[in-house]
């Protein structure tokens, strides 16, 4: 590699991916299509043979059937498949839950689907294997959901990682194993390599990264324009594309500790109405409403609950209705015999209430 190329990448970026999420979601919620092929798309003899395969398990996926397939082609391939229409209201609120737990680490994030985004964690103190292995256990305890994370100082690579060890693995690829990671790596994998691409290389003997990284970069820009260049990048594992991730406010919350354990639920229901009388008036200040409620709950064991809920429509702000949540959380996840060091409210998943404001004047 030309000496220019080594900069000093010290970007931990990784890669979040979860695995076949909407079928993986139904398998969770029903747990007696666990063992068959599901698709998730409109039984094509229910629709006139129309419909598109949004995903499918791996078990339909052993079978040839994958996403973007119609209907009729999958059940043609897993004819004892179960078809089952996507809710992606249910799936949205998943993924607000996912991101939910991103934001814990870092607020620098790009979701590029429901069920992926780039985080970029360069400012963490922890290593990228650790924080891949804190998110995927958070994600899975949280939702009972796996994901395939990929970890490396670029976003190029921390994809093509999270690809390589899928379903529910952990990829790391550091500057040390870059080069031969992508030597190993078969065309077809690197980004923007479609099937006729792919033949294109098959005529020139390329099948892997190690033969694509010999090809001059005047061929591959002769052969296959823009792309060429991109590819001729892409097996040197370079690329500086920054995450994109929108500064704003994550939440807004309040917290108190108590000097003397709170141990009655008269107690603990007046120290949440302190709590979100003192939110609602931030949130008004600031002209903001949110759909996640969050409640932190600490006892004098130091034992933390958190506990949240999302709306599809912001809560509204009324410390009343945000305390009957909270104290419902708080009855669900406390016995009756209790000892509080900690109470928190906090609401997340802002956006402005100018909009309302704007159509009530
Ligand atoms: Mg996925």
């Amino acid at each position: 590699m030309p000496e220019f190329l080594i900069t000093a990448d010290n970007r931990r970026i990784i890669h979040v991916d979860l695995d076949a999420f909407y079928a993986q979601i139904e398998m969770r919620d029903h747990p007696e299509l666990r063992n068959l092929p599901l698709i998730i798309s409109r039984d094509p003899t229910e629709s006139n043979g129309r419909g598109v395969v949004a995903t499918a398990n791996y078990a339909a996926r052993n079978l040839g059937v994958h996403s973007a397939m119609s209907a009729a082609e999958a059940k043609r391939l897993a004819p004892d498949a179960f078809f089952m229409r996507p809710d992606f209201q249910k799936y949205k609120m998943i993924s607000q839950q996912i991101h939910h737990i991103f934001h814990q680490y870092t607020d620098k994030i790009e979701p590029i689907a429901f069920d992926e985004a780039y985080l970029d964690l360069t400012d963490s103190v922890l290593t990228g294997a650790t924080l891949a292995a804190k998110i995927r256990h958070q994600i899975l305890k949280e939702t009972q959901l796996t994901s395939s994370i990929g970890v490396s100082y670029n976003k190029l690579l921390a994809k093509l990682a999270s690809e390589f060890n899928k379903p529910n693995g952990v990829t790391v690829i550091t500057k040390d194993n870059a080069l031969d990671f992508l030597a190993r790596l078969p065309i077809a994998s690197f980004r923007g390599v479609g099937k006729k691409t792919q033949e294109k290389f098959a005529v020139l003997g390329v099948e892997n990264g190690a033969q694509l990284r010999m090809i001059p970069q005047e061929t591959l820009r002769a052969q296959f324009g823009k792309m060429g260049e991109h590819l001729f990048w892409q097996a040197r594992g370079v690329h500086f594309g920054e995450v994109q991730w929108h500064r704003q406010r994550q939440s807004v919350g309040k917290e108190e500790t108590f000097d003397q354990f709170v141990q009655t639920r008269d107690e603990v229901n007046l120290e949440f109405k302190k709590l979100a009388v003192g939110i609602v008036k931030i949130m008004k200040n600031k002209k903001l409403v949110g759909r996640t409620l969050n409640i932190k709950i600490r006892d004098s064991e130091f034992n933390t609950i958190t506990r949240s809920v999302t709306q599809s429509v912001p809560f509204k702000l009324e410390a009343g209705s945000i305390v009957s949540v909270a104290q419902t959380i708080f009855d669900e996840n406390m016995n009756t015999d209790f000892s509080i060091r900690l109470l928190g409210i906090s609401l997340s998943n802002l956006q402005s209430s100018g909009f309302e404001e704007m159509t009530l004047f």
